[in-house]
């Protein structure tokens, strides 16, 4: 099973990427749990590259760079992993280029879309939970934790751009326009992180019974 954690800053993602890795692992499953950009050697280099401000990296560049850590992920984590029958659980994947460097920083989706075929071999996501938090909450969370990357760079208009992406992607019209992305839901994720664990976790049991 290959399973996505998506949404924008603040959300809880990580949170519950680790909660939920454990929560299987408890009931004898197998997980690989792994963030993008990173999840190799070859990607820890790349992210450190993409969140670093003192990069400025061109919106190719920056796709290209996103492309090239999944490339290396799917090749080497990914695909092995699903082979075995190992869940693999990943806290971003091919969802955020579009929200990000698709709706944020004006890339058109098909060339995303292109670039991104070879980097994925055409392997879409069994299933994406998007992570939904109102912005100017999320937005809060993220200043409190005091997280010093990137999306201190983007002014709001962006991070408006990027929810809308990350909504649309909601829609069965928009995830039959593109399979490569796979089924996507929405868990509310306000309130406590329990809580939102718990939904996540039922998400997955209502995908696949027993
Ligand atoms: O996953 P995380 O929230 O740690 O993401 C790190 C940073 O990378 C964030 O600032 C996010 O805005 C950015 N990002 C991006 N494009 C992606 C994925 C993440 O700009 N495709
Ligand atoms: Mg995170």
């Amino acid at each position: 099973l290959f399973v996505v954690l998506e949404g924008g800053e603040g959300v809880g993602k990580t949170t519950q990427w680790n909660r939920l890795a454990s929560a299987l692992r408890a009931v004898g499953h197998e997980v690989v749990a792994v963030r993008e950009p990173g999840g190799t050697q070859a990607g820890d280099a790349i992210r450190t590259l993409l969140l670093d401000p003192t990069s400025s990296l061109s919106p190719g560049t920056e796709a290209l760079l996103f492309a090239a850590s999944r490339a290396q992920l799917v090749a080497d984590v990914v695909e092995p992993a699903l082979a075995r029958g190992a869940v693999v659980l990943v806290d971003r994947f091919l969802l955020s280029t579009y929200a990000y460097q698709g709706a944020g920083r004006g890339l058109p989706l098909d060339m995303l879309s292109s670039v991104n075929r070879l980097a994925t071999g055409g392997r879409a996501p069994d299933l994406t939970l998007l992570l939904n938090v109102p912005l100017d909450l999320a937005m809060a969370r993220v200043q409190a934790r005091g997280a010093a990357d990137r999306m201190e760079l983007e002014d709001a208009a962006f991070h408006v751009r990027v929810q809308a992406a990350f909504v649309a992607a909601l829609s069965s019209t928009w995830q039959q326009a593109h399979p490569e992305i796979g089924p996507v839901i929405a868990v509310p994720a306000q309130g406590d992180i329990d809580t939102v664990t718990v939904r996540c976790l039922e998400a997955l049991v209502q995908r696949w019974p027993a």
